[in-house]
This record gives C-alpha cells, sequence and structure tokens, in this order.
C-alpha cells in the first residue's frame, strides 16, 4: 500500500453484513429497479457495456454507456453486500466482457470511445468506478492491471469537460498497485484540465475564490472531489482547501433542507421550498463528501451526506417497491404527475413522478449507487482502529492490527436514538474506537459494559475510545433527539435528529398508461392527494413526538416509526395550480432557452404571503400528523405558519 493522506479508509466490502431495515431495503432495491432496470427502457434494455458498438439508430453515443455504468455501478455494489448470485451474475457478465475485449494498446470499451475529446471517455470514468469496486470484491489483481495498461497507452488527454473525472480511476489504479506512473498521470491530467477550463467552478483558483458556482449540479459534485483524491494521495493541501471552500459555499445558501444542492439541474441560491434537486445530486454529492471526510475526519460532512441518505434519496424514490424515482423533487410537492414538474427545466413534464423513468436516463442508473454506499460507509478504518461513521444495523467482520474482530451493530436508527455495538474476538487488543457525534445531538451518552463512559461526547465530533477490547464488551451509544423548529424562506419546518418531518398525505396512486418506460412488476404512477393538505401551522401550540413500532419496511407514510402531531388550522383558497400554458425552459451542451407551452398543467403552490393567511385561515384547530420526510411521496415539508 502507497502512503497516503487518508484519515480514514473504506473497510473492504466483503466485510460488511446489511441487516434490519438497510438489508430489506437493498433487498427491495435488488426486487426493485437495480434487479430490473430494463423496465427504464433504452439503453437499460440493450448490452449495456457488453459491447464495442453501438446503438440505437445506428448513431454512436456517450451517453448511453455513462447511463449503463451508473447502473453497473449501484447493481454490483447492493449485489456484492446481500450476496445476491442473480444480481452479481448479471453484472460480472459486463465486466467480462470489457476486459476481455481490449485493444492492442490496453483500451477497454466501446470502439468510438476511442477517439479523444467530445465527453467521450466520461463513461470511462462511471465504469471504472464499478469495476474498482468488483475488484475488491474478488481480488482478482488482472481488473486493475487491465484499468492501468488502459491508462498507460495515454489514447486520450482526458481534459474535455468531465473526462477529467478518470483522475479518480488513475488514482483508484495506483491505491491498488503503486504504480507511480498513474499517480504523475493523474496529476498531469487534473493540471491540463484547469488550464483548459479555466472558467469552470470547480478548479482550484474558482473553488477558493468568492464566487458562488453556477454549473451543472452533477459536474460540479464529480469535479469537487477530483482536489480532495489528489490531496489524499500527494498530500498537498491546496488541493483540499479549495474543495473544502467549494462545499462551504454550496452548504451556506445553495442546499436544500433535505442536504442536496439545488440543481435543477443547475446551481443556485437557494429561494423557495418549490426548489429542487436532480436525483443525481444525491449520489454524487453524498460520494464526493465520503472523500471529504476520509481527508478531514470532519464530522459536517458526515452529517450532509446521513441528510441526503436519510431524507432526499427516500424522498425521491417509489419507498413501496424501489421501482419509480422522481427526476427532480422538491421538499414541497402535492402533485407527481405526469403534468406537474414545477421547476423551469421540463415544466409541466413528468420530471417529477415516481416511475422507472422520469425524463431522462442518468437518475435510473444514478439512483441505485447511494444506499450501498450509505451501507459500505458505514464504519471506515482508522490508523489505530476502526471509525462508526454512519449508522445503522449492520454485523462487520474486519482485521484490526491484523486481528479479527466482529463488530455486531444493534440499532433502529435513524428511528431509535440508542445504538448498541457488541465486540466479539478471540483475543483481547488495544485499539481505538472512533463514534460520529452529529452536529445535531447536543446530549450524548454512553455505556461500556453498563457504566456510563466518561469521554468527551461533544457534539459535531469524533468521540475516541482508547482501551483494551475483550471478547463480549459492549457498547451503548445514545444519540437522543429534539423537535426542531426551524422557520425558511416564509414558512416553517420541522427536524428531530437526522430526520426532516412532512405532513402525511394520503397517496392515491394510477398507473400513467400513456408511458412506455414501465414494465407489469415495475408501472409508472401519476400521484394525486387524498387527503387535505392545505394548513398553516400554530406556532404557540407545541408539538409532540410519538414513537411507533418499528415495520420492516419503515419508509412508508402507513409504516412511519414515529410521527410529530402538529396543530394547525384549514387556509381557505390556497389549492393547486392549474395552468393551460407554462413557461418551459430547456437546454443542450451550449445554451439555455425557454418557450411558452400549451397544456393542462398542475403545481404545486408556493406558500402563501402573510396577508392571504390572515384573510383566508379557518378558526378550527386541527392537530395533523407530520411523518419522516422519506416516508412520503407527496409533502409539505415548509408549512406557512400563523
Ligand atoms: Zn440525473
Amino acid at each position: 500500500m502507497q502512503e497516503s493522506f487518508f484519515k480514514f479508509k473504506e473497510v473492504s466490502p466483503t466485510e460488511i453484513n446489511p441487516r434490519g431495515w438497510l438489508k430489506n431495503w437493498l433487498d427491495m432495491q435488488a426486487r426493485g429497479l437495480t434487479g430490473h432496470i430494463e423496465a427504464a427502457g433504452y439503453p437499460f434494455n440493450g448490452p449495456g457495456w457488453e459491447t464495442r458498438n453501438l446503438v440505437e439508430g445506428g448513431q454512436d453515443d456517450w451517453w448511453p454507456f455513462e447511463q449503463t455504468a451508473y447502473w453497473l455501478d449501484g447493481a454490483v455494489r447492493c449485489a456484492g453486500l446481500l450476496h445476491n448470485k442473480a444480481l452479481l451474475a448479471r453484472v460480472k457478465k459486463q465486466f467480462d466482457y470489457v476486459l476481455a475485449h481490449h485493444d492492442e494498446d490496453g483500451y477497454l470499451g466501446p470502439h468510438f470511445m476511442k477517439a479523444a475529446g467530445n465527453n467521450h471517455r466520461w463513461p470511462h470514468a462511471v465504469f471504472f468506478r464499478a469495476l474498482m469496486h468488483y475488484y475488491k470484491l474478488t481480488g482478482d489483481a488482472k481488473i486493475p492491471a487491465a484499468a492501468a495498461k488502459h491508462f498507460k497507452s495515454r489514447t486520450s488527454p482526458h481534459i474535455f469537460h468531465r473526462e477529467v473525472c478518470n483522475v479518480e480511476a488513475m488514482l483508484a489504479v495506483f491505491g491498488a498497485t503503486g504504480n507511480k506512473e498513474l499517480l504523475l498521470l493523474a496529476q498531469d491530467t487534473y493540471k491540463n484540465w484547469v488550464k483548459n477550463n479555466p472558467k469552470n467552478d470547480a478548479t482550484p483558483k474558482n473553488l477558493l475564490s468568492s464566487r458562488k458556482p453556477f454549473d451543472h449540479g452533477v459536474s460540479f459534485n464529480e469535479f469537487i472531489k477530483l482536489p480532495v483524491l489528489l490531496y489524499l494521495y500527494t498530500g498537498k493541501k491546496e488541493y483540499l482547501k479549495a474543495a473544502q471552500n467549494g462545499y462551504k459555499k454550496l452548504f451556506k445558501d445553495m442546499s436544500i433542507i433535505d442536504g442536496v444542492c439545488l440543481s435543477a439541474e443547475h446551481l443556485d441560491t437557494v429561494k423557495s421550498a418549490l426548489d429542487s434537486h436532480e436525483t443525481c445530486d444525491i449520489s454524487a454529492q453524498t460520494w464526493a463528501l465520503g472523500f471529504m471526510f476520509a481527508a478531514t475526519g470532519d464530522v459536517k460532512y458526515a452529517d450532509f451526506a446521513e441528510l441526503a441518505l436519510l431524507n432526499a434519496l427516500p424522498g425521491a424514490v417509489n419507498t413501496h417497491t424501489f421501482g419509480g424515482l422522481q427526476y427532480f423533487s422538491a421538499p414541497n410537492q402535492i402533485v407527481a404527475a405526469n403534468n406537474s414538474n414545477h421547476n423551469l427545466f421540463h415544466r409541466g413534464q413528468k420530471w417529477m413522478s415516481y416511475r422507472p423513468n422520469p425524463g431522462t436516463e442518468c437518475c435510473p442508473g444514478e439512483v441505485n449507487r447511494a444506499m450501498p454506499n450509505y451501507v459500505l460507509k458505514q464504519f471506515l478504518k482508522a490508523s489505530d482502529g476502526l471509525a462508526a461513521l454512519l449508522y445503522g444495523p449492520q454485523i462487520i467482520k474486519t482485521k484490526i492490527n491484523a486481528q479479527s474482530v466482529t463488530i455486531e451493530e444493534k440499532t433502529d436508527y435513524p428511528f431509535d436514538s440508542d445504538i448498541s455495538f457488541c465486540f466479539k474476538m478471540s483475543r483481547a487488543q488495544e485499539f481505538t474506537f472512533y463514534m460520529r457525534i452529529p452536529c445535531w445531538c447536543k446530549n450524548a451518552s454512553l455505556m461500556l459494559n453498563g457504566k456510563a463512559c466518561k469521554i468527551s461526547l461533544k457534539s459535531g465530533s469524533l468521540a475516541a475510545l482508547k482501551r483494551k477490547w475483550t471478547d463480549g464488551d459492549k457498547l451503548v451509544l445514545s444519540l437522543p433527539a429534539e423537535i426542531e423548529t426551524h422557520k425558511y424562506s416564509g414558512g416553517v419546518y420541522f427536524k428531530r435528529g437526522p430526520l426532516l418531518y412532512s405532513l402525511k398525505i394520503e397517496e392515491d396512486w394510477k398507473i400513467d398508461k400513456t408511458e412506455k418506460r414501465q414494465s407489469k412488476l415495475l408501472p409508472a404512477y401519476n400521484l394525486y392527494a387524498k387527503s387535505p393538505w392545505n394548513y398553516v401551522i400554530d406556532t404557540k401550540i407545541k408539538p409532540v413526538f410519538t414513537v411507533k413500532k418499528l415495520q420492516k419496511n419503515p419508509w412508508t407514510i402507513n409504516s412511519a416509526a414515529g410521527e410529530i402531531t402538529v396543530a394547525a388550522r384549514k387556509l381557505k383558497n390556497w389549492n393547486i395550480i392549474k395552468a393551460k400554458q407554462a413557461e418551459v425552459g430547456y437546454a443542450d451542451w451550449n445554451k439555455r432557452w425557454t418557450v411558452k407551452e400549451k397544456g393542462n398543467f398542475l403545481f404545486t403552490p408556493p406558500l402563501p404571503s402573510r396577508g392571504f393567511i390572515q384573510k383566508n385561515i379557518s378558526k378550527e384547530t386541527y392537530f395533523i400528523k407530520l411523518v419522516p420526510y422519506g416516508c412520503t411521496h407527496l409533502r409539505l415539508t415548509v408549512l406557512p405558519f400563523k
């Protein structure tokens, strides 16, 4: 292993065994879109990477390879965690084909993508991310050797737009093989990209400046992690500082309350509860934040990833089946149909509805990556021990100081505040066990073998317990959560621990028969509200939290493991907007434009003004239920208040 500047490193995926609701989620992925991606239509119903020539209509294009590589990355992670033989066999076929069909010079992948430029090599960056995970599962040294040969042949400069993201793969291959040529190649490639793209928001210079980024959200998150990765392998601090400042700008006022950057599809400053993000950004941003934490050990990066993965992610998918997802999702959305996208980009189209393919193919591919990466990053290795970073039920069987250690993490987190760790080992040994104390938790406590443990458990820190551990040791970490009420863009929202809460709205799921890209197993839906939602919160009456028994799948409105009851009044004349005409935004590589289009549109209304509330508020008080954001598909998260 090379010298590196990782504070924390991933554990081997073969050491991780998800349990409880997390295993159920992954099983649902395998039964849903991850295992049946062909329901999302072209290109997922085609050969994927099992071909060197493409494609539909006889035209070669790189994007089908990008989308299928996203899926491949999520599917290989999910299949590995579940030991799901059928899904593993399906991804293995694609990896084996690519490895078996290389050019003389080592080039891997479709023939037409060998030519430099035009983003031809960006899909490779996504593919190699999946391939290097497959390597971690199999330990087959032929894999990094083949990837090294591909890069060392230097058939592309990798400097056009997202092509530079191959730097991630070059560094991963360097990490696996120790071949210094790849480290030098990664550094040169990045320097040349910066030189050729001086206006890009994610060059180190622009990240360090006060200039706000307005790039495409996914591109920005893919780019910003490259300087962090270069820091991790070179120790050059200026790289790390640039990425830290980039995220500082994003976290300040460009992120939605569910933890993801406003990105519909370009970054912007958050103004309202209707502001949305693309589902791809949930996967791309949390993946990048993993490297930020690995480099710094700073808990805030893990907190943001947790917020996104436990709120934005379940909020953007059909949590009954993992059979559909939104392209855009927002804190407030009270209709999710083929005419309800309230964002400018493709306004009035199906992009906010839950279906196997809600508009464009990137999100149906990327959505498969998010929760497997949560599970894979629950524990991380430190030079002197192990860190529990993201919580949830799991059994990890790993080695610390070359000694086998099994830790069973028993918890219903994030639905319960207690997390217990049971240590099993054949011989006692000394190491440090780190635990993330989230920024939201002000009163953490820790019990070791039934006795209070007096170490620092400061909010927003990594608690460290260094001792000689013996077989049977039991640690119980309590992270009690309080209901927080926050004012936001003219309304109010409620949060408890890592979870946001949204109004429970009864859902009327109707299959959209006009949609071609669906299957009997995974239908496309138009979703409408069938209970009132037009409430104004009475903030003078204290909200109350009630715990409910944890169900196998806790991510639906009727199986929520807890709810907040709040006092509210009804608001007259605050209705869904019905429009016959809309201004619709479009974009391509070079420009953005809008056109006025006719249709029968249904849009979620913005929050009402103070004057409107005073004029239309009713007298009667109701006690309404809020459930975790991730349980809802229609939601009001930011509510008006009186
Ligand atoms: Zn997308």
